[in-house]
């Protein structure tokens, strides 16, 4: 999307490339073509790509024929299959990126290949791609999207075993046990739902284990009642601090409890303070939020469509699902099975054991080898979290002398310690309008009326 709102807004000349290692640009991880029960846990009417366009994505859904039909007030509320959306997103990249009008300035091109460096080359940089070649830049913009799930106490040793599965957004469901096996699934969060929705939709009738800290899966979406009593009136929820925030949220979370209404709600409310909230917070209040309240936070704000919430329960209730509140002591191979050491001493044992404990999120223990060289060479730095990577409020990325870049730029859920609110589209939208519009800021400034400007994303 930020390809798109370069090529959108730019009134010059220029070139923008595109570079993904996946091939297929648009879809990412989330709404590749892997497999087609996934609902997306946003409804349709909040998906929109772009931010000045809040109905683009319902108008482009009625084009569709299993949609046409559909009354437009349901559709609003409707958990589209990522795969659709994954077709939304795939379109807007034809429209603007691969074929676009007489009128667009801007030119586009796609290469399929790993970045795996970018170094200063004379006023802008160069992109180093993993077969050798080089792409030269006047900027570069990291959107390299979510990291796969660290590694557990272990589980570096069970790379090869054909038991463990580091990566719950690769294709595991080509090795599924027996139907009398079992699977055990590290984590109780989305991924973990998906890998529970797709043995269900696979008919795979063995036993599930998941396992998390509390073991709480998430919550489904729901209507919620009015509550105009929060946030109050006259209080500045970003000035609060997170102590005192905390005894409000308790405290109005209770008052909902009471009067049998689900206490997301305040979590709702909060959503369009959260950025402002949380750059407020002082470094160690935004590390005490991630350690002591991230969990329940969670559950509730990142929340499941009702359907695929009732396959969860339903799971449960037949007793194929177990869920167990345990910390992973250590993964271990026990021949062609893996064995989950628990720290309350007891263990697992799975045919297939799944790595769902959501992405990592210790920014200097990156393992993309793109992030580990600009890391290493002072170009990135962490935040002061050390949950991603360190930008100005343009994204400019700021390196570790403390210095703007000339050049980089990110976006996306690399910025959770800046934004913490920095994974769903609702907030991607915006973020890539607003690097567009660095970019092209920059680039007019710098740059005569007819210069072609070369701009390279990865
Ligand atoms: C399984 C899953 C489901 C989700 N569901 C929803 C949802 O329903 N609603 C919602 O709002 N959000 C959802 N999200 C959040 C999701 O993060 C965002 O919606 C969005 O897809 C993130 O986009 P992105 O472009 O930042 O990253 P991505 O879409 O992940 O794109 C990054 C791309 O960069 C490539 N790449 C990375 N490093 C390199 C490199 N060195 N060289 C070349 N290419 C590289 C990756 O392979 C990938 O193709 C989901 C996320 C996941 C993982």
């Amino acid at each position: 999307m930020c390809a798109v709102n370069l090529t959108r807004l730019s009134q010059r000349p220029l070139r923008v490339t595109v570079v993904d290692d996946r091939g297929s640009v648009g879809r990412g991880v989330a709404y590749g073509v892997r497999r087609p029960e996934y609902l997306l846990n946003v409804a349709a009417r909040n998906m929109s790509a772009f931010p000045d366009e809040p109905d683009h994505f319902l108008q482009w859904l009625q084009t569709r024929a299993e949609f046409e039909q559909t009354p437009e007030v349901e559709l609003r509320e409707r958990f589209i299959p990522r795969q659709i959306y994954g077709d939304y997103l795939r379109s807007i990249v034809q429209h603007h990126l691969q074929s676009p009008g007489e009128l667009t300035f801007a030119s586009s091109e796609f290469v399929t290949g790993m970045a795996v460096d970018v170094e200063p080359a004379g006023s802008g940089c160069g992109v180093h791609l993993a077969d050798g070649s080089l792409l030269e830049a006047d900027r570069v913009v990291l959107a390299t999207g979510n990291e796969p799930p660290a590694p557990l106490p272990g589980s570096e040793e069970l790379e090869a075993h054909p038991a463990w599965v580091g990566n719950p957004w690769t294709a595991w469901e080509t090795r599924l046990p027996p139907m009398d096996g079992t699977i055990v699934i590290l984590g109780t969060g989305l991924s973990a739902v998906d890998a529970v929705v797709t043995l269900r939709e696979l008919g795979w009738m063995g036993r599930i284990h998941a396992v998390s800290r509390h073991g709480w899966f998430p919550h489904a979406h729901f209507r919620g009642i009015e509550y105009p009593e929060f946030p109050p009136a006259g209080i500045d929820l970003a000035e609060l601090g997170l102590r005192e925030l905390h005894s409000l949220v308790t405290k109005h979370c209770a008052a909902l409890h009471e009067r049998n209404a689900n206490p997301a709600i305040i979590v709702d409310k909060l959503r369009p303070h959260t950025q402002r909230i949380w750059g407020g917070f002082t470094t160690d209040e935004r590390l005490t939020f991630a350690k002591e309240h991230a969990a329940r936070w969670n559950v509730f704000r990142h929340r499941i469509a009702p359907v695929i919430h009732a396959q969860i329960t339903g799971s449960q209730l037949t007793g194929q699902l177990w869920v167990h509140a345990a910390g992973i002591a250590k993964v271990t191979a026990a021949w062609d099975r893996v064995d989950v050491q628990m720290d309350d001493g007891s263990t697992l044992s799975g045919d297939l054991v799944i790595n769902a404990t959501g992405p990592s999120t210790r920014f200097s223990a990156t393992r993309s080898v793109l992030l580990r060289n600009l890391l290493r060479r002072g170009v990135v730095a962490p935040d002061a979290t050390d949950m991603g990577v360190r930008v100005d409020a343009d994204h400019t990325v700021v390196d570790g002398a403390g210095e703007r870049s000339p050049w980089l730029l990110a976006v996306g859920p690399m910025l959770r310690g800046t934004y913490w609110e920095t994974i769903a589209v609702p907030e991607l939208r915006s973020q890539a309008r607003r690097v567009a519009e660095t970019v092209l800021g920059a680039a007019h400034d710098e740059r005569g009326d007819l210069q072609p400007q070369l701009e390279y994303m990865i």
